[in-house]
């Protein structure tokens, strides 16, 4: 049935499949998708959003890099909010709700579109591994595919268990079975393997919610968007509702601790610190007397409602009791109940920083299967592995991103260097550089690489470069002009800064905190400037963070460039650590055991000191 050897093979087609089978394609492999299921490719098992705090910036990355998740996003959104604009930009986090079924199908579409994609439907059961290096797959069906690399993203499919209370049934998700084989033999080849959990709140029919007794969430006045091609904006929304628990509620959650999995030591697993199930909410934080909880539609032709906030395993009947008491809900029917799922993955420390395993050559890992939890942290892992999957075969340089390039820079690094023990989910606060790696110049970090790597166009690279030297030329007329005191001292004193006694520079004046750009571009002479060289809202935008944080984004370069000499220190491959007897213990092992590349990944890992890395230095003659 296959004749031919395939280039990749991508396992699974979740979110980091979908990405890593789009990259392996356009940058020119033959790539064949095997998938439990062809109906789900890029489903959601979870929430029906994409972005967030942190989340955001990557979904931004992977469009930069030419993926296809921002691109899907905004063609199925249904709702966009960019998050914490109270905050300075470097914290904006684009949000987008989308329509769940939408979103599924057009990953699908998307790839059927895309040159060099094969598809075929089957659980992927054992590797071919010959001399230590993959070279194909087996499947259920007993079909033998050759292949040159192969990338594993089974998400939460392996040796799945789900619980709702005292009920245990296999399966990757609701309605879908688990994936068995691989785990099995990957331990037996010498890999180490563990178990996560994560939970889903129950879905309820929308017919049946009081939107009277919740307040309503519309999006965005001007919502923007995920891509920086040119997909449409919302042009219309769909609200999600806010209401919150009470003590009836959790009283209610209470009655079925003793035969809740999560309490009775069924699931031995640990799940999303982050995104806990509300049992564990009401237990870790007795003294709060209510907590939030979302509406959430799942798309703009359903019924049907996520109800963010409420994820529980706990029995049916409580979790039904238990809703019901939530003002809005009284008459709640639920769709599907909410459940916890335990699966296998494989702590990340096994793997190099192109997502390849250490143990077998051309074996790739990416998403859940890493002990990561998120769409967006898969499908940017996804991505980086079909790229470097492919580069490998092509003999070429891998593609690695530094944590001062990108957030998927930092989430590669973190999972390789520190591993994982609890589902990792992306934050700012992970990224030392998080002035620098923003939502609105992801484009700037990374489009050129793509390019150059053969995966972004053109058009894109032109884009990009035309927004950033609209940007300059915006910043320069500022330099080059002057404001006098009338034309601003009434916004300044309406805001309590101190009034200008003498004409002044207006990019001085633009910097003071009190003053945004939007007061300028009122200005007849700005606003027939503005007009007659077509500025967009973004390039405004990007032109007001270049003028108000010049000087957080230059000292944070200099930082990140100091960061940057010793991620340039290779450390040899073959280094033999048991050979210090002046470094610690820990460190010696530690290092043996993860084989950083460069003397800053060897920082970065726990239990390695300041001064276990002065002897290193010391034996590479610095
Ligand atoms: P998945 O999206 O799980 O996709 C895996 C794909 O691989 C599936 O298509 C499956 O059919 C296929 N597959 C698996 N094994 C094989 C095989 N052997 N052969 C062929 N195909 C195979 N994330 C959050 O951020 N917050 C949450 O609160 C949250 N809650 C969750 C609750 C539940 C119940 C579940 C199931 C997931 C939840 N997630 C949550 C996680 C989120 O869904 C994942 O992080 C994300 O989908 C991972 O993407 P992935 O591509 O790694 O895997």
């Amino acid at each position: 049935m296959f004749q031919s050897e395939y280039d990749v093979i991508v396992v699974g087609g979740g979110h980091a499949g979908a990405e890593a089978t789009a990259a392996a394609a356009n940058l020119g492999a033959k790539t064949l998708l095997v998938t439990m299921n062809l109906q789900t490719i890029g489903q959601m098992s979870c929430n029906p959003a994409m972005g967030g705090i942190a989340k955001g910036q990557i979904v931004r990355e992977i469009d930069a890099l030419g993926g296809y998740s921002g691109i899907i996003t905004d063609k199925t959104a249904i709702q966009f909010k960019m998050l914490n604009q109270s905050k300075g930009p470097a914290m904006w986090s684009p949000r987008a709700q989308s329509d769940r079924m939408r979103f599924a199908e057009e990953w699908r579409l998307s790839l059927e579109r895309t040159e060099n994609v094969d598809f075929f439907q089957d659980m992927v059961k054992n590797l071919i591994i010959e001399n230590g290096k993959v070279c194909g797959v087996i499947t259920a069906m007993g079909m033998k595919i050759r292949s040159k690399s192969v990338v594993l993203t089974n998400g939460t499919f392996l040796n799945g268990l789900i619980h709702i209370g005292e009920k245990q049934f296999g399966g990757g998700r609701m309605g879908e079975s688990a994936a068995f084989g691989i785990t099995e033999q990957l331990v037996d080849l010498g890999f180490e393997a563990g178990r996560m959990k994560t939970g889903t709140p129950p879905r309820v029919d929308g017919r049946s919610i009081d939107y009277t007794k919740m307040v309503e969430q519309p999006g965005d006045e001007n919502p923007s968007k995920f891509s920086y091609t040119n997909t449409p904006k919302l042009t219309k929304q769909r609200s999600c509702w806010i209401t919150y628990t009470n003590q009836e509620v959790h009283d209610l959650l209470r009655e079925g601790f003793d035969r809740s999995p999560m309490f009775n030591g069924t699931i031995k697993s640990t799940g999303p610190r982050y995104c806990p199930s509300i049992e564990d909410k009401i237990n870790r934080f007795a003294d709060k007397d209510r907590h939030q909880i979302f509406a959430e539609p799942e798309g703009w032709h359903t019924m049907e409602f996520y109800i963010n906030g409420f994820s529980t395993s706990l029995p049916d009947d409580i979790q039904a009791r238990a809703l019901r008491s939530v003002p809005g809900f009284e008459n709640a029917k639920i769709l599907r109940p909410g459940y916890a799922i335990e699966y296998d993955y494989f702590p990340p420390t096994q793997l190099k920083h192109t997502l390849e395993t250490k143990l077998i050559d051309n074996l790739y890992c990416a998403g859940q299967i890493n002990g990561t939890t998120g769409y967006e942290e898969a499908a940017s892992q996804g991505l980086m592995a079909g790229i470097n999957a492919v580069l490998k075969i092509q003999g070429k340089n891998p593609f690695i991103l530094n944590r001062n390039e990108a957030y998927i820079g930092v989430l590669i690094d973190d999972l390789i260097t520190k591993g994982t023990e609890e589902p990792y989910r992306m934050f700012t606060s992970r990224a030392e550089y998080r002035i620098l790696l923003r939502q609105d110049n992801a484009d700037e970090r990374l489009t050129r690489k793509s390019f150059e790597l053969g995966l972004a166009s053109e058009d894109r690279l032109r884009r990009m470069e035309e927004k950033f030297d609209k940007a300059e030329k915006l910043v320069n007329y500022f330099e080059e002009n002057s404001i006098k005191p009338q034309e601003i001292n009434d916004v300044i004193e309406e805001r309590e800064g101190t009034p200008l006694k003498q004409p002044n520079k207006m990019i001085s004046v633009i910097s003071r905190p009190e003053l945004k750009l939007s007061d300028f571009t009122k200005l007849d002479r700005v606003k027939e400037f503005i007009e007659t060289n077509e500025y967009d809202q973004e390039e405004l935008e990007q032109t007001e963070i270049q003028i108000k944080y010049k000087g957080y984004i230059k000292k944070e370069q200099q930082n990140a460039d100091k960061l940057h000499r010793l991620e340039n220190l290779k450390i040899p491959a073959d280094i033999d650590y048991n050979v210090f007897g002046s470094m610690s213990i820990e460190a010696r092992q530690k290092l043996t055991k993860i084989k950083p590349a460069t003397v800053a990944q060897a920082s970065r890992i726990s239990g390695v000191s300041p001064a276990d890395i002065s002897v290193l230095l010391i034996y590479m003659g610095r």
